[in-house]
């Protein structure tokens, strides 16, 4: 069995083509498949049943169950808890704000980053998710959506894992979702965030796409990155700027810094000053998120008057300067409250 959202256009060209089927059979399959969301073959009634049989014994459309979804109470986040092939378990979570429905996939089941804020590395990386199990994430939130006549318009790579990590599955998951015969949304409405995997900012730059690319930045240098996330001893903050600077030239898009807000370990009128002396004169915008609390995890939110400071010195510098008001937090679907199933368990029987 073949899993179907791997399958390229030129590649169903071929099989189809082997099959004696006629072409215009691509677009009914793709229509169903990626349009209409469609996860069995026996409901895409204008193929024929021959065509439908033969498509059900070749190729797997769907390969993770929905075991849970939480609403927010402000009903703006939705969590989903995926139950993969061998029982492992990923989460996505859509967001809606004013027209835009962006979903937040996961690359990876655990993280291979460890970062000292973040509940998705905790327990350490497990594996890495196909481009199908990426694909599939927004296909079935596409389901959902269709509901309330609605569709995903944006996908941020900022679920559970570092997907530079997984660079080849990540790649293909974007092409597909961008591909005009695929999900068809536009590149310029994919990001990728990244801890700063020097290797992977590289080969990006190369792919010629059009996808915009965060760097969880989250220090004003390497002596205190060093202490809240463990690659940045291997990948030095200068070359990851560079990098990042690289691929916005190259891409001609802005970059973006993402920084989190962690009371006395980044927070202080010393490091925004560092803050800005490191992006002076440098085309990107920064994107200040308050730490959510982790279970676990001893580190603290500043007080709303520090985050406020904070964001002033930066504006005062000119840089461009947004904050990431907490989403979901009440379901533990914020930035970097994604965990594995054991552990959500744990929580639930503790609260
Ligand atoms: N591995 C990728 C994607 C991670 S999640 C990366 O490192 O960029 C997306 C963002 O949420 C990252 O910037 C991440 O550092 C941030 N984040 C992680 N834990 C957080 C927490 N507890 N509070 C706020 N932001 C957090």
């Amino acid at each position: 069995m073949i899993e179907f959202y791997k399958v390229t256009s030129q590649e169903l060209e071929f099989w189809l083509k082997a099959e004696g089927e006629p072409l215009f059979r691509k677009k009914q399959i793709f229509d169903w498949v990626y349009q209409r969301s469609v996860t069995d073959w026996d409901l895409m009634t204008n193929l024929s049943t021959e065509l439908r049989q033969k498509l059900k014994s070749n190729f797997r459309l769907s390969t993770m169950e929905l075991v849970r979804e939480s609403e927010s109470d402000d009903g703006e986040t939705t969590k989903f808890l995926w139950r993969l092939r061998e029982g492992t378990y990923v989460e996505s979570v859509l967001i809606r704000s004013d027209k835009r429905r962006t979903v937040c996939v996961s690359s990876q089941v655990g993280c291979p980053a460890r970062c000292a804020f973040c509940a998705s590395g905790q327990k350490g990386f497990v594996r890495n998710l196909t481009s199908f199990e990426i694909v599939e994430q927004i296909i079935q939130i596409n389901q959902y959506l269709a509901e309330q006549g609605e569709r995903v318009t944006h996908v941020v790579y900022m679920g559970m894992g570092e997907p530079l990590k997984n660079y080849n599955a990540v790649v293909a998951s974007i092409r597909q979702i961008s591909h005009e015969e695929m999900l068809n949304l536009s590149q310029r409405r994919i990001t990728v965030s990244t801890v700063g995997i020097i290797e992977g900012i590289r080969r990006l730059t190369k792919e010629n796409m059009q996808v915009n690319l965060v760097f969880s930045l989250h220090a004003p240098n390497q002596q205190v990155r060093k202490k809240i996330i463990p690659y940045a001893r291997k990948y030095p903050l200068d070359e990851i700027i560079d990098g990042i600077e690289e691929y916005a030239r190259h891409t001609k898009r802005n970059a973006t810094y993402e920084y989190i807000l962690i009371e006395g370990i980044n927070d202080e009128l010393k490091h925004a000053d560092e803050l800005c002396e490191l992006l002076k004169g440098k085309q990107c915008a920064v994107n200040l998120i308050p730490y959510n609390p982790v279970p676990g995890v001893r580190l603290k939110r500043p007080k709303t008057k520090a985050i406020k400071h904070f964001m002033y010195i930066l504006r005062k510098n000119r840089l461009t300067v947004t904050c990431r008001y907490t989403k979901g937090d009440d379901i533990a679907a914020a930035c970097g409250q994604l965990a594995l199933q054991e552990e959500i368990e744990c929580d639930q029987k503790a609260s």
